[in-house]
């Protein structure tokens, strides 16, 4: 074989006999067993996730059931139909891919050639890559194969989405279940491949792949193979971290414990850190709630925590003693809702800034400000039962096939819409200009940078929305925030002095929910006394043209007379 172009590892490392499979002992016993006693099957149904040794399973049979000097089961891999079937070139073993040869044409032709006799070997093997993808056609074909099947014909057919073959076909096969491959078995795999290689490693790197790899030897040594071409001679936990995308446990044990002990501006400083260091956010969040989960276990069954978990990091063990469990629940409820905004946003930064905001908070707190009337105080039971609604309501979701995207996250409890304060609002509005909000919204950034840095976090997710010489109208977009921010007198005056000094002007700050705006604007209209004008061409209409000298185009005045 050519050494010129580099070999991936589950190519070189791909088991060669029964016993080299790793995590699916039960099949491979199974499997042995039938060919030691002569009781194979014609067709056997491999159903798994990808990456769990579906397809070496079929070729380690395919060789068995050919080999010339089968011990125990095994393929000896010396014979020739072994070296044959190793170096493809028996073609008594056939490997189809049905998603590129789905069609009922390519079918009728194994129907048509399994007739015949293999040349060299004992047994003709078809193996049938991702059979769910072939056409209903190309079933029925099969299925006429499998219903009288020629003596010396053995089908194999594999597949991650077993529920898409039909019940006719799965009745005349053998089924076998690939179960994911754990993460221990595949840290110890790769173990043996790095100790073989003389490549040492850093024992949570590899605890690192494992998790990323979910269940996969494939993709595990795919990373690995990516940590690799970094080109030491020793796997570390950075490398690791930069090829997974994940966040080394010390830095999520470093911005949990400023959570902890109330420094908002280091958590917000280690969260900036980590999104501009190209981390994901979705990523970020799964970890730190990963990470919590084992703090709750710990403080209640130390010895349940695995080896390869948070424990290794230093501040494992003080934040399991400095946060109450009552105070887990509520951040994890925090970073659960905080996943379910990230899926319809496009700024995932403030919501993680937000959030970081409210880690901070006590429980009773946060219970408090969210106008939701459900539990009551620090309540541990009633919080665990939050907890367990909500898994129930995802479980529920995700069984019923709901995309995430649409799926609340949460039953929508009654929404108690903050007080709009019309004797603040109206003035402003009474005397807006679009050249006044253009002010306010070119000098916005700049005002941000001189706010605190907890504050900063907090009106990042806000917008001026109309301005007049002496105010402000600031739209807020996220709900559970803007009533904290409207009593929140230091940030209110932290805000109309930073105005102050950049309008030169002191104006005063209005806020009103996003979602409640448009509502008080076309209320305001109405009572000012505009019309109906339901097909009234908007630049004739002078009520809109009066909303345009407020707020700017046409284009961007929703005007709805629903
Ligand atoms: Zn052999």
């Amino acid at each position: 074989m050519s050494q010129v172009s580099y070999q991936a590892l589950y190519r070189v490392w791909r088991p060669q006999t029964f016993a080299d499979v790793i995590g699916q002992t039960a099949i491979t016993t199974t499997l042995k067993n039938a060919l030691v006693t002569g009781q194979t099957s014609h067709a056997y149904l491999f159903c798994g996730p990808r990456g769990t040794g579906k397809t070496s399973v079929a070729k380690i049979l395919a060789k068995a059931l050919n080999c010339e000097h089968l011990q125990d089961g095994e393929p000896d891999n010396t014979c020739e139909m072994c070296l044959a079937i190793n170096n493809g070139s028996l073609t008594d073993v056939i490997e189809i891919d049905a998603a590129s040869n789905n069609g009922v044409d390519e079918i009728r032709d194994i129907r048509d050639k399994a007739k015949y006799a293999p040349t060299l070997g004992r047994v003709k093997v078809y193996i049938i890559d991702e059979v769910h993808m072939l056409s209903t056609g190309a079933f029925n074909a099969l299925l006429k194969t499998l219903e009288e099947p020629p003596a010396h014909v053995v089908f194999i057919l594999a597949t991650t989405e077993p529920q898409k073959i039909p019940a006719t076909i799965i009745s005349r096969t053998q089924r076998f279940d690939f179960r994911r491959i754990t993460a221990d078995d595949i840290v110890g795999r790769m173990a043996y491949i790095l100790d073989d290689k003389g490549i040492t490693y850093d024992q949570a790197a590899l605890g690192i792949i494992a998790k990323a790899a979910e269940g996969g030897m494939r993709d595990a040594l795919s990373i690995l193979d990516q940590v690799l071409s970094f080109g030491q001679n020793h796997v570390t936990v950075e490398n690791a971290l930069d090829v997974t995308g994940g966040v080394a446990v010390t830095q999520l044990g470093a911005y949990l414990t400023a959570v902890a002990k109330g420094e908002s501006a280091q958590a917000l400083e280690a969260i900036e850190q980590l999104l501009a260091s190209g981390k994901d956010a979705g990523r970020l969040l799964d970890d730190l709630i990963g990470y919590l989960r084992d703090l709750l276990v710990f403080q209640q069954a130390p010895s349940l925590v695995g080896e390869t978990s948070a424990l290794q990091d230093s501040h494992f063990k003080d934040l399991a003693q400095a946060l109450a469990p009552a105070k887990l629940y509520h951040m994890i409820n925090v970073l659960n809702e905080t996943q379910g905004q990230l899926r319809l946003t496009n700024h995932p930064t403030l919501y993680l800034e937000v959030a970081t905001v409210r880690l901070g908070e006590a429980p009773a707190q946060a219970t408090a400000a969210t106008p939701q009337p459900a539990a009551p105080s620090a309540d541990v039971a009633a919080l665990e039962a939050q907890v367990k609604h909500l898994q129930d309501t995802v479980a529920t979701l995700q069984a019923s096939g709901a995309t995430a995207t649409a799926a609340p996250r949460q039953k929508p409890a009654p929404k108690k819409h903050v007080q709009v304060n019309k004797a603040q609002i109206y003035p402003v509005l009474g005397a807006a200009t679009k050249a006044d909000l253009l002010k306010v919204k070119d000098i916005w950034p700049d005002l941000l940078n001189m706010l605190s840095v907890t504050k900063r976090a907090m009106m990042r997710i806000s917008e001026p929305v109309a301005a007049s010489p002496t105010g402000v109208i600031v739209s807020f977009a996220y709900d559970i925030l803007v009533e904290r921010a409207m009593n929140d007198a230091a940030l209110m005056t932290e805000l109309e002095s930073a105005l102050n000094r950049l309008m030169g002007d002191p104006l005063k700050v209005v806020l009103v929910q996003k979602d409640e705006w448009p509502r008080v604007r076309k209320a305001y209209l109405q009572e000012m006394g505009a019309p109906k004008a339901k097909a009234a061409k908007p630049a004739a209409d002078p009520v809109v043209k009066t909303i345009t000298d407020m707020f700017g185009d046409a284009d961007n005045v929703a005007i709805k007379n629903d």
